[in-house]
């Protein structure tokens, strides 16, 4: 061994040992505080899915690729570092013997033919990625990029260390090459072989550029083992388990369609039997987060693709997804050696940790242990109430994130504290509560009234409570029975299924609300209530299916009421009429005039993938044009409506229905069509605003899906 050979191997083993110490260190300390949050069971079960699912996301990059650039780039950069792993072992006998290589598979072809070829194709990639994270800088805070708020130096700096790993790699084997030594033929290794046309040969050239990229690899791993809230380098790592953990494994966005039950020490919480002292009612600390919540923080990369999707974010909202999730993973990782160090307090609120134990804690984690989770500026609050209260809960962050972080949950989560400890929540909400407690519905009407809208159809809607056999139950829900524009779709629907034979009934005055604001803005209490007795009226009817025209029902009804002992078969209107419009039983004949727009809700599209049926029915009609908007299907804009931001005021920023309807003009279609009864109102509201201030052309209007049908069925519903 010569004398570089020497200097080189006693710096790589150096720098390696203190890598090595510090990385086990990190991971040791990540672990120490995921393990903080509480117990979670569910995520244990179904390992065989959850591992499938896992691999698919992974291996398979399928979320990733829905970006496609991006996608594809960053799957190359995926490989590319796995396998650049061999080549930074590799290096280790480099600084050795320049001649030498990795044992065993070092001198086959196949392995010099495939690191080279992912090579060339993570170091196209990386350049990719880099560039598109230059032309999206967020010099213009106006224009909100998706890295507003990411530590840039953090992706800077990951970015730059695979390239130069890669580019140290080429040169190593450039100057074997050079010096006659490199084990692979030209076939597999041509991008080497021609560097080495270009070096010189010098078999200590070999060593030093080992060494340096050991260094830069090792620098590396210090780097982020000092910095362990690097989301941008260790989701590397966590993504895996962060895949594998996620709540529904198989669905595409894992924390989508119903919301889970209050838990409390790992099982859902019976409001009967609660004890505030020894139950936990939503998350009123950090460490109230279950160790998956813990994980999600540890893991975002801060790529912000939640928050370039997110409604309120887009229009001027203090909310952005992604600084929630870092807010929180901060703050968990600052609080944490105070949370080691037995301090705390109890669910009862009791001062756990003594004197001596806290003594050890450092200051920054004793002052960040006093800042409320939820406050404003003048509290130090880890959130502020105006992020935590401007979630529709859309779900466009759930549905974006590559990691598969479970950002909605997180929110109601802490709305549940907020809500039924605390009594703190926007003021006019308070009236919403106020009436589905007293009445049963979100609007406070009489509950006599629930059945008017039947008046005048021209049949007899049949009721549950008149004994006869149906097949569907129709569940009308609260503003198809109250709302104005709403109850034109409850008509509607009702013709079409007489017109097709099906056979229906309704409960009229013994439906109430399903629950689904209560449970969105955070009261589990009222929700509850509201839900077991559905469920109770539901059972005794002996419903088996169910069609809803609220999406919000639909939701909650077929994702959430499984929870209570409600197991029904449910279906949304859309997708019982396209199924009648394909059976032939409706056959729509009239065209519309002006062309068509189709608005996704939501908690119809993202939340539970009906995408195809709504559109399927627009389509059906004869010579119409229908125009997709610019964000549509799992991309579609939320109304702002959802999370019960219906029943609060939208005091900042650009309004969300304002910007949705600003989208569905721009496609110049004279009929937006929806297919949900709080999606018609934001966007008639929207229309209507804009038509009075001459914005909008007095033909526009927006309508339900079964609208639209049942006016091609007839001349004019
Ligand atoms: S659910 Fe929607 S509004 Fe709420 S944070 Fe996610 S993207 Fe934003
Ligand atoms: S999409 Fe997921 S990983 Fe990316 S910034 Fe948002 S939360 Fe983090």
């Amino acid at each position: 061994m010569g004398a570089v050979q020497i200097i080189a191997t006693i710096v790589a083993a150096a720098i390696t040992v203190v890598a090595a110490v510090l990385g086990v260190r990190a991971v040791l300390t990540m672990v120490s505080v995921v393990r903080l949050g509480r117990p979670d069971h569910e995520r244990f079960t179904d390992r065989g899915r959850r591992l499938k699912t896992m691999l698919k996301e992974t291996v398979g990059h399928t979320r990733m690729l829905r970006w496609t650039v991006v996608g594809a780039a960053h799957w190359f950069v995926m490989v590319s570092f796995v396998l650049l792993s061999l080549l930074v072992l590799e290096a280790y006998f480099e600084v050795v013997g320049p001649e030498r290589g990795l044992p065993l598979i070092g001198a086959w072809s196949v392995y010099g033919l495939v690191t080279e070829a992912f090579g060339v194709f993570g170091f196209i990639g990386i350049l990719i990625l880099m560039g598109i994270r230059l032309a999206n800088l967020p010099r213009n805070p106006a224009k909100r990029s998706r890295f507003q708020g990411s530590t840039m130096w953090q992706a800077y700096y990951v970015e730059y260390t695979i390239l130069a790993v890669l580019v140290c790699g080429f040169l190593i084997r450039g100057f074997k090459a050079a010096n006659g030594t490199l084990e692979f033929p030209v076939w597999a290794t041509p991008v080497s072989h021609g560097l080495g046309h270009l070096l010189p040969a010098s078999a200590a050239a070999v060593s030093l550029v080992a060494m340096v990229k050991l260094i830069v690899s090792m620098a590396w791993v210090i780097t982020i083992a000092t910095h362990v809230t690097m989301g941008v380098a260790w989701h590397r790592f966590a993504a895996f388990f962060n895949i594998f953990f996620k709540r529904s494994p198989g669905r595409p966005g894992s924390g989508l369609g119903g919301l889970r039950p209050m838990m409390s020490n790992g099982a859902p919480l019976d409001f009967e039997e609660a004890d505030p002292e020894k139950d936990q009612f939503g998350v009123a600390r950090v460490e109230q987060f279950t160790w998956k919540g813990m994980l999600d923080f540890t893991t975002c990369t801060e790529c912000g693709r939640c928050q370039s999707q997110c409604p309120a974010w887009n229009t001027g909202k203090p909310l952005s997804p992604k600084l929630l999730i870092l807010s929180l993973r901060d703050h968990a990782y600052a609080k944490a050696p105070y949370l080691l160090a037995g301090g705390g307090t109890s669910l009862g609120g009791e001062e756990l940790g003594t004197p001596e134990q806290l003594a050890k804690v450092n200051a920054l984690a004793l002052a960040e242990a006093g800042r409320p989770l939820i406050g404003g500026v003048e509290e130090n609050g880890v959130i502020d109430p105006d992020v935590l209260w401007s979630c529709t809960t859309c779900g466009a962050c759930v549905e974006q994130c590559p990691v598969d972080i479970e950002h909605v949950d997180h929110i109601v989560d802490m709305r549940r504290y907020q809500v039924l400890i605390e009594s703190n929540f926007p003021t006019e909400a308070g009236v919403m509560l106020r009436n589905l407690e007293n009445k049963g519905n979100p609007w406070g009407a009489a509950q006599s009234t629930r059945d008017e809208w039947t008046k005048g159809l021209g049949f007899e809607v049949p009721n549950v409570a008149d004994g006869g056999d149906f097949e569907y139950l129709f569940w009308v829900g609260c503003a198809g029975a109250f709302e104005d524009r709403a109850k034109k779709t409850t008509r509607a629907v009702a013709t079409l299924l007489h017109e097709a034979g099906v056979s229906f009934a309704i409960l009229g005055q013994g439906e109430t609300c399903t629950g689904d604001p209560a449970r969105r803005i955070g009261n589990e209490f009222v929700f509850q209530m509201l839900a077991q007795q559905n469920v109770e009226t539901l059972n005794e009817a002996g419903v088996k299916k169910i069609v809803a025209t609220c999406p919000h029902c639909f939701n909650t009804l077929s994702n959430e009421y499984g929870q209570l002992g409600g197991h029904f078969e449910v279906v949304h209107h859309t997708q019982l009429l396209a199924q009648l419009v394909a059976d032939r039983k409706l056959t729509p004949v009239q065209p519309l005039d002006g062309g068509l727009t189709y608005h996704d809700p939501c908690y119809l599209g993202r939340h539970n993938r009906v995408f195809a049926p709504p559109r399927e029915v627009l389509a059906s009609v004869p010579d119409t044009t229908v125009t997709e908007m610019d964000r549509f299907a799992e991309r579609s804009f939320c109304c702002g409506a959802g999370g019960a931001r219906m029943w609060m005021e939208e005091r900042i920023g650009k309004r969300i229905n304002v910007e949705r309807v600003e989208e569905a003009l721009s496609t110049g279609a004279k009929t937006v069509a929806v297919g949900c009864p709080f999606c018609l109102t934001m966007l008639g509201d929207g229309v209507t605003g804009k038509k009075a201030a001459g914005a909008a052309p007095e033909e526009i209007e927006v309508v339900d899906v079964a609208t639209v049908l049942l006016r091609s069925l007839t001349v004019r519903a």
